[in-house]
């Protein structure tokens, strides 16, 4: 007879695995089923080159919950997060460049270089957006997260456009952009259009390094998290099974899912299932068609996915050079966000010619370098350029995502990269591609959507999928519920305490 277990959650993401150590911690019995070879999902430190160790795809941390780091105690498992700063560094052709930072004097003379006036616009913007972006921090583990409980002076801004809040604030176009990138990451959408306030006050929603919205890196990479966190779940029992691709959700003939199959035709019973699998794999490809109402299909399908990144992982013999900056290892420049995007409407232009279908032809690029604060990740000396590149539509006009198309937008995110750092297209040793067709075969994200599922008004708060769904006994625990992507671990904790807080009520086997 098959043993079965209280709860069963597709997927080992990180949320999964917030959920597996919650509801193991409680007592309950319970299986991770993840499909990749690793747990981790997006939140995962890779080998691809022996003596290097990537955050293949995210990479920084801000919204990772306070509660949870503490609840479950993750430093003893070996979570260590330390703050980016400076924060932001926006390289130029020519003319000055920007750097910001958390020391005020230096930020104010950089920004005063550029406009006297925008030295107290951005000490405004920051604070307010800031104490905007707090309303969300506030909402992070609500039950029932509700869009009008926010003032309404954060709903106008959410609403709005992200171009609209930063200009308000300040004039010069190099800093506006700079502020504005938090508002288009991930999103198929340009900072002028309305919704991308909403994304850009969801990226200062972090209180993971302590000062609201900072953001900082993870020792040893973002699969530290993961890897903690799986401590976490397997220090409570909780089986964790890779290489085991859940192919449907059993449903019982009282209507409740009691279950699932693998791949391979194994079969796992359980008490509750929770899938941190992202919602359009969820109700459309693990579900009869049967179990939902038409009214609720209609939902997913018009459910917003369409993901407009490539991530390019660049294995680098040196430290790029960048003509408007001094190179030197312990230039701060190196430890920011570089951002390739003097403009808000260089960054509209992008997705002006993404939204025709066609990747970006000057695109705007986000580039990390944690090497040079741990320098643990790369062989001596050596150091890797994280480069998170928009927009690259999933679905191209001109054809499809060919291993020539994918080679030839690599290369033009490097020729890109070259005109600011001349000194990187020859320092490359070896390189990592995802574009977002790959962002989709390998991680299993959606139309390659590092959300699951745009983050824009009417896909937030009780707009997002709820974490009880309408087949009893199935829960959701990953970003396509409340507050949705990055890596927070809120959506897994919703999770585990709606199931929780619903299983005494629960029929049990
Ligand atoms: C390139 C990139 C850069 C990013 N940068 C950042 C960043 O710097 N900071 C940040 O906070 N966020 C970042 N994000 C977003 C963040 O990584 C994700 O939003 C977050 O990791 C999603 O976590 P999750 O647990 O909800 O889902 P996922 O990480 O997607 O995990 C879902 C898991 O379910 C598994 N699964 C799916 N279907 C099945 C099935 N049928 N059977 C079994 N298993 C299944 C998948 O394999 C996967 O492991 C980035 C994402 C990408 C792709």
């Amino acid at each position: 007879m098959r043993q079965p277990f209280d709860a069963l959650i597709i997927g080992g993401g990180h949320n999964g695995l917030v959920a597996a150590a919650y509801l193991a911690r409680a007592g309950l019995s319970v299986c991770v089923v993840e499909r990749s070879e690793v747990v981790g999902g997006a939140a995962v430190s890779e080998q691809p080159w022996p003596g290097w160790r990537v955050s293949a795809a995210s990479y920084v941390v801000s919204l990772l919950h306070p509660t949870i780091i503490a609840d479950l105690d993750l430093p003893a498992h070996g979570y260590h997060a330390y703050l980016k700063n400076p924060s932001s560094f926006t390289a130029t052709l020519d003319g000055p460049s920007l750097l910001l930072s958390r020391d005020r004097e230096a930020t104010e003379r950089e920004i005063a270089a550029f406009s006297a006036a925008d030295v107290r616009g951005y000490a405004e913007l920051e604070a307010t957006l800031c104490r905007l972006a707090g309303e969300i921090s506030d909402s992070l583990l609500d039950e029932e997260p509700r869009f009008d409980r926010l003032s309404t002076e954060a709903q106008r801004v959410f609403l709005g456009s992200a171009a609209d809040f930063v200009e308000r604030y300040v004039e010069t176009p190099i800093l506006a952009a700079a502020v504005a990138t938090d508002g288009i990451v991930g999103t198929f959408l340009g900072p002028r259009d309305a919704g991308t306030g909403y994304v850009l006050a969801h990226h200062y929603a972090g209180r993971a390094l302590g000062p609201q919205g900072a953001w900082g890196y993870v020792r040893g990479g973002m699969g530290s998290i993961s890897a903690a966190l799986a401590s976490v779940a397997r220090t409570h029992g909780a089986v964790l099974r890779t290489a085991a691709e859940v192919t449907a959700i059993t449903i019982n003939a009282e209507g409740r899912a009691c279950g699932v199959v693998l791949q391979d035709g194994e079969e796992i019973d359980a008490g509750v299932v929770l899938s941190n699998a992202d919602p359009v794999t969820t109700f459309t490809r693990l579900l009869p068609p049967q179990a939902l109402e038409p009214g609720f299909r209609e939902r997913v399908a018009a459910w917003r996915c369409e993901s407009p990144v490539m991530k390019v992982n660049l294995a680098l013999g040196e430290l790029p050079r960048f003509s408007c900056r001094p190179y030197g290892p312990d230039a701060g420049h190196y430890n920011a966000t570089i951002h390739i995007a003097d403009s808000i409407d260089y960054i509209q232009r992008a997705y002006t010619e993404a939204a025709a279908g066609l990747p970006s032809s000057e695109p705007m690029l986000e580039m990390f370098l944690q090497t040079p604060s741990d320098p643990s990740l790369a062989p001596p000396g050596k150091h890797l350029l994280s480069v998170f590149a928009q927009y690259y539509p999933y679905a191209r006009k001109d054809g499809e995502w060919t291993a020539a198309a994918r080679q030839a937008a690599a290369d033009a995110i490097l020729a890109t990269i070259g005109r600011y750092a001349p000194n990187v297209p020859n320092a490359v040793e070896a390189v990592q591609i995802f574009t977002p067709v790959d962002l989709e075969s390998r991680f299993g994200l959606p139309r390659g959507h590092i959300f699951h599922g745009e983050l824009l008004p009417g896909q937030i708060f009780e707009d997002r999928f709820s974490v009880r769904t309408p087949v009893p006994g199935l829960y959701l625990c990953g970003s396509g519920t409340h507050p949705g992507g990055c890596v927070s671990g809120c959506p897994g904790w919703r999770g585990a305490h709606a199931v929780l807080k619903d299983w005494a009520l629960l029929p049990r086997r």
